[in-house]
């Protein structure tokens, strides 16, 4: 990548957030492109706009950006956004630090499971001294749902720790190691650790209910990093109550903040943590994001652009 400099044209670039902190963003992203103007303010210059959650009404403020890119891999909000400048292309954030973090919860939470350490936990609660029967890695089937930039990754950490990994994507694939599948039912009936790394779409939406709960095999968990509307949470609650699911994790719900009062929060089958399964890493991702400013400065097509028709 051929950095900016002098003789090279200045970019204007909004900074929109209201999830990701300016003073960790901004000087980053002022040492990866020191000759570019970068404001906070949106207004009809703005050439590039980097957002995520940005503030109401900053779309409406802004021109004909040449590039929208979103500070998050997860692009639902801004698809389906009524004001979202048509016609202006959207780059989402393929953040390595992120897909490093997503891996790594992936691995616990199947982990968790796989050695029955949530069960160890309730006995230590009751002072019960009691022994689970082992099994091993190569015993149990993960059936990824989505084997993008997130499932791919997970998938390779989790073959080699020896389990077998299944996947489903919307175009066949062909990746080393994993099974690959285009239709779910066949990929379900060989899965015992359910994981949803799917974009939220129109398609994928409940995608996690009592159908695919009961075509798994039973005993398993199910554990949802993607977005929260992808659980049907009652289905759930049913599967985990007749046993035919073991555990579920759930780093993502609907709505977020969780109620109070919702029964997810108190259900012991149940392991919570506040969508944190994988934070942008900034100092990962600014240089991803600068690598898009040069080819946009360049003329050349942005890295990662959504498609908005199959919504992701
Ligand atoms: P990605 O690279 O776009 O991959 C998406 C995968 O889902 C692809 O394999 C795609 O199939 C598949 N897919 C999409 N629609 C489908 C359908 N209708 N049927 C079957 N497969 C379908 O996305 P990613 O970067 O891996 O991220 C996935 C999601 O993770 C994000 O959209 C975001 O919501 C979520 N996320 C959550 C957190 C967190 O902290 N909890 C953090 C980051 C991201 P094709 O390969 O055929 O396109």
């Amino acid at each position: 990548m051929l950095p900016s400099g002098p003789g090279t044209p200045i970019v204007k670039i909004l900074f929109a957030s209201e999830s990701e902190k300016a003073q960790t963003w901004l000087p980053l992203l002022r040492q990866a492109l020191p000759h570019d103007e970068i404001v906070e303010v949106p207004d009809k210059s703005v050439e590039i706009a980097l957002v995520a959650t940005p503030p109401a009404g900053t779309f409406q403020e802004l021109g004909r950006p040449k590039l929208v890119q979103s500070l998050w891999m997860g692009v639902e909000k801004l698809v389906t956004d009524p004001m979202y400048p048509r016609g202006v292309p959207l780059a989402r954030l393929v953040d390595p630090g992120m897909v490093a973090a997503m891996s790594e919860t992936v691995l616990a939470h199947v982990l968790d499971w796989h050695r029955h350490l949530y069960q160890y936990r309730a006995h230590q609660r009751r002072r019960e001294w009691r022994r689970i029967e082992q099994r091993m890695a190569s015993d149990r089937t993960v059936g990824l749902l989505g084997l993008g930039e997130l499932g791919a990754g997970a998938a390779r950490r989790l073959l080699a720790l020896g389990f077998n990994v299944a996947g489903w994507s919307r175009r066949p694939k062909d990746l080393p190691g994993v099974r690959c599948f285009t239709e779910l039912s066949a990929m379900l009936e060989i899965t015992d650790a359910l994981v949803c790394l799917l974009p939220l779409t129109r398609e994928t939406a409940g995608v996690l209910n009592a159908r695919s709960f009961a075509a798994m095999r039973p005993g398993g968990c199910v554990i949802n990093v993607a977005r929260g509307a992808h659980l049907v949470a009652r289905d759930l609650l049913g599967a985990l109550d007749s046993g035919r699911l073991a555990h579920a994790y759930l780093d993502v719900l609907d709505p977020e903040p969780l109620p109070a009062g919702a029964a997810l929060w108190a259900h012991p089958g149940i392991t919570l943590t506040p969508h944190i399964a994988a934070l942008t890493e900034p100092r990962t991702a600014v240089p991803r994001v600068a690598e898009n400013v040069e080819r946009v400065r360049r003329g050349e097509t942005p890295a990662n652009l959504v498609d908005f028709q199959a919504g992701y």
